[in-house]
């Protein structure tokens, strides 16, 4: 599983270059076997860099864990008619961060189907309703691709719960590759599963107002979860180890931390969600 978030983040790299964002979209599954991950959670679309792996879970009030990119608009709306949904039957978009790769195609949704709701942590949600190109990474890493404001319908903070049907979604606030990245927890078959973004795995950047300070903390608060599955938001299959779970996280707390040595006094953005709480 350690190999999947590995090429995870190399595809996240070849993002940069043209070939990678001038190939043909993602296509949906033959069946929706190939979707399924749990009976009840699908993962519905996803390729790499510029869509990320999202998840649906399937209830008569179905909820899907980001929605990618507008270039795997067909690619989801093909998975989502496999499971017997158009995607106007969906109740909640629940954001892991306000990136372009997970979130994107939100703006579609609201133009066509605006009954579908969005939520995102009170951290990047400035940056979705201003559509932030160069926060989203719209502009310096996919190369001046489209995008949209997003209307968010409830921001997000640490501790929350969203109820959606009988299924209970926990926001375990994990700043650091942005301020507003998430850990959505929930039950299914009896799994505590994590749903992470690029919490683990992601990049450190300026113009995702990352921090290393933040991170670290990020990092001992998800280990603290006691995961028994985690879906990381670019890999295909989720972990489904306590031990690799471990190992994943502990292998981004040293990328962290070399990070860290690194920097000078280089942490422009720690705490920005506080601040913006004090109101400062
Ligand atoms: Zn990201």
């Amino acid at each position: 599983m350690r190999a999947t978030v590995f090429v995870a983040i190399v595809m996240l790299l070849l993002a940069h270059s043209a070939a990678f964002s001038e190939s043909a979209p993602p296509q949906p599954a033959a069946d929706k076997k190939e979707l399924e991950r749990l009976p009840g959670l699908y993962r519905v679309a996803g390729r790499g860099g510029d869509v990320c792996s999202v998840y649906c879970v399937l209830t008569p009030e179905p909820v899907l864990i980001d929605c990618g990119s507008r270039v795997g608009w067909n690619q989801l709306t093909g998975n989502l008619k496999l499971l017997g949904l158009s995607p106007g039957d969906i109740r909640w978009v629940i954001a892991t961060h306000g990136h372009w790769d997970h979130m994107d195609a939100m703006a579609l949704f609201q133009k066509d189907f605006p009954s579908v709701k969005f939520a995102i942590h009170a951290g990047d949600a400035q940056f979705v309703i201003t559509d932030d190109r160069v926060f989203s990474c719209a502009d310096p890493l996919y190369k001046g691709v489209e995008s949209a404001p997003v209307r968010v319908d409830r921001i997000l903070l640490d501790d929350d719960t969203l109820k959606v049907g009988n299924v209970e979604f926990r926001i375990v606030h994990t700043p650091g590759h942005t301020p507003g990245s998430i850990v959505i927890v929930t039950e299914l078959q009896g799994k505590k599963i994590g749903f992470g973004g690029d919490s683990v795995g992601g990049y450190y950047s300026l113009m995702n107002r990352s921090s290393t300070i933040d991170w670290e903390n990020s990092l001992k608060k998800i280990t603290a979860l006691d995961l028994g599955w985690y879906c990381t938001g670019h890999g295909t299959d989720p972990v489904d180890s306590k031990d690799e779970i471990r190992a994943m996280i502990n292998e981004q707390m040293e990328a962290v931390a070399s990070k860290r040595k690194k920097q000078e006094s280089d942490e422009p953005y720690r705490g920005l969600v506080d601040e913006m709480k004090k109101g400062k």
